[in-house]
């Protein structure tokens, strides 16, 4: 008897110590973008770290609720950055060649670091990061070391080393001189195969190949893999429940990974009409980086809205804009590494200045970046039961997309990271 009785009062003691209060936080914006709308008198309850009601303020209010005013302010779900670098720093610092083959890997995380950072910070929650460039798989670190508290940054959903066909990619030294390499070399059936394994086991969220690079005999790009190569690694990547990205700028390795069955393709510079055509019909999406040509002619020294707009940019605007006039799925994602961390919104402002409308930017860097990264049902809305990621800045983004840089909340997984 005085046995079942201790058993009892351990199962109390046990149970009240586990019972922690919910928190609940009420915020009362202006205006709430939910992903896909603009929403007026909308208010919106977070509970811990899930969002618990969005609609007009029609529910009882939890006893103890911290009331968030929010006054000339619009409440966003937290960005989604759709093609980061956070093992790289701006080109004009220190060159691609330079942080791959001189940085240690101890400096190149301690940046890492750093630069999650300013990406939360910016207003960007999560980020699909599409490579480490040479830091190998350092990227599964940074993403543990942010999910432990260790560190604030980003959710991160990553791609480990990514895929280059043997020879294509740099840095390339000598003939007789072969150094660390920007991602891993595999290619044919089985070395491909292997290394897409190896990458998924190391903990890859999706893989991501190069379709082609600058490898012509004028160093122009040119396609890399064969189409049965990349059918073979899409093969591979969706029996285990993953995506496969592909960087392509020509044509023709467009279609090849159209064919093949891929996610989203990256950059798509010198796509046609058959190719954004045939984009919409197999549901490939496109992520534009806009930013990174810009940034790089920039470096370069074109001095925008001074000397005549270069040729690259023109097509890069003629592309884009075949591209939204075939109805293809367009992500946002600027290639942020390339160009300063934290100025991820720089991405959001060149979609607008190419010919978007500033609603479906928003929608690009939310629920659509989402949905097609797999991630709809965690993120990119405010819906009950998402992840409490969520933004607020001033004035309406909707009107003129540079109010999206003027961050006043930031709010990862119910916790408040930023707050003015
Ligand atoms: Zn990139």
């Amino acid at each position: 008897m005085s046995k079942f009785i201790l058993l009892i009062s351990i199962f109390f003691v046990n149970h009240s110590f586990s019972q922690q209060t919910d928190k609940y936080i009420l915020l009362k914006p202006d205006r709430v973008f939910d992903g896909e709308t603009m929403q007026s008198g909308w208010v919106v309850l977070v509970k811990n770290n899930k969002i618990e009601q969005a609609g007009a303020m029609m529910f009882k209010l939890p006893a103890g609720t911290e009331i968030v005013e929010l006054k000339g302010m619009t409440l966003l779900p937290g960005l989604i950055e759709g093609h980061s670098h956070l093992f790289l720093h701006p080109y004009n610092e220190t060159s691609w060649n330079d942080q791959v083959l001189k940085e240690s890997r101890a400096e190149r995380t301690v940046r890492a670091v750093n630069h999650a950072k300013a990406t939360l910070m910016a207003g960007f929650t999560t980020v699909r990061d599409l490579g480490t460039e040479g830091a190998m798989y350092d990227d599964v670190g940074l993403k543990e070391s942010i999910e432990k508290g260790l560190i604030p940054g980003p959710r991160m959903i990553i791609s480990t080393r990514a895929i280059v066909a043997t020879g294509s990619y740099g840095p390339k030294l000598s003939t007789d001189n072969e150094s660390i390499k920007g991602a891993a070399e595999a290619d044919g059936g089985d070395v491909l195969i292997k290394e897409i394994r190896t990458q998924i086991g190391k903990g890859a969220d999706f893989i991501k190949i190069y379709a082609d690079y600058r490898w012509g005999v004028n160093k122009d790009a040119q396609p890399t893999f064969t189409l049965d190569e990349l059918k073979k690694a899409v093969e591979v990547i969706q029996s285990s429940g993953r995506k496969l990205v592909v960087h392509a700028v020509t044509a023709e390795a467009m279609k090849r990974a159209i064919l093949a069955g891929v996610s989203t393709i990256e950059h798509g510079d010198k796509g046609t009409e058959e190719v954004f055509k045939l984009m919409k019909e197999k549901g490939v999406a496109l992520c534009p980086t806009l930013s990174a040509g810009e940034s790089i002619l920039q470096y370069d020294g074109w001095k925008k809205g001074v000397d005549t707009e270069p040729q690259r940019i023109t097509e890069k605007k003629k592309s884009f804009q075949l591209a939204l006039r075939s109805g293809v799925t367009i992500c946002m994602g600027g290639d942020v590494g390339v160009f300063a961390h934290g100025d991820n919104a720089k991405e959001m402002e060149l979609m607008v200045e190419y010919g978007m409308k500033p609603i479906d930017v928003l929608k690009s860097a939310t629920s659509i970046n989402a949905d097609v990264f797999g991630y709809g049902n965690k993120i990119g809305r405010i819906k009950k039961d998402l992840f409490a990621d969520i933004i607020a800045v001033e004035g309406d983004p909707s009107n003129d997309i540079k109010n999206i840089r003027k961050i006043k909340l930031v709010m990862k997984d119910g916790l408040v990271y930023r707050k003015e």
